[in-house]
């Protein structure tokens, strides 16, 4: 069993710096209650939407990310969606990647139900590592954004750093995980971070 991967090509890829992974749901889009699944264009919303340029501001960190921007999403309903999920799944895809104008290199996709005992549906780290080997990143310079707990076992597994967006502060306790209130405050504090460290490939000016 493999994850789905979609990836679009584009003038600067491979970007040299690190990989940030994005979880989907809570992140990207608007967060979705357990066992509900989106994969039509259709019925995508952003998150944040109901603060004023929250997409813009969004699209605005993505862009100025310096590493390939990969999107890392467990959909178990794809495979109980049935046979026409691919085209939908695929232009809902295409759509993010348009929308945020080029800034998401790859949407990595586990259409896994838990039972299956894959490899990809995180907390599992697969689908970190799939891309990774791709795109030849380094996984201990990587960060990941996620709003849920098995995001940060995922990027905890291959040694990334986490930022956890959301309300309510994680019920983690590991040195590499941050907490903010969403995605545009999450590379703000990246950004920061990097400086602290002196991490100059990331030192990204917005
Ligand atoms: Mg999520
Ligand atoms: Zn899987």
């Amino acid at each position: 069993m493999i994850p789905y991967m979609q990836r679009w090509e584009r003038p600067d890829q491979f970007r040299r710096g690190p990989a940030l992974f994005l979880d989907r749901d809570g992140v990207l889009g608007a967060p979705l209650a357990p066992h509900q699944y989106v994969w039509r264009w259709e019925e995508w919303e952003w998150a944040g939407t109901w603060m004023e340029g929250a997409v813009d501001a969004m699209v605005a960190g993505l862009l100025a990310w310096p590493g390939p921007v990969i999107v890392v999403t467990n959909q178990a309903g794809l495979m109980m969606a049935g046979g026409n999920w691919y085209d939908h799944y695929h232009d809902l895809n295409d759509h993010l990647h348009e929308v945020t104008k080029g800034a998401i290199d790859e949407v990595v996709t586990c259409p896994h139900e838990a039972a299956a005992g894959c490899e990809c549906r995180k907390p599992a780290p697969g689908m970190l590592r799939y891309a990774a080997a791709e795109l030849g990143a380094d996984l201990r310079q990587a960060w990941l954004v996620g709003d849920n707990v098995g995001d940060l076992q995922a990027a905890e597994a291959v040694g990334a750093r986490a930022v956890f967006v959301g309300l309510e502060e994680p019920r983690v306790n590991t040195l590499n995980v941050w907490w903010e209130a969403d995605l545009p405050a999450a590379l703000q504090l990246i950004r920061k971070i990097c400086r602290q460290l002196e991490i100059n490939s990331v030192d990204i000016s917005v």
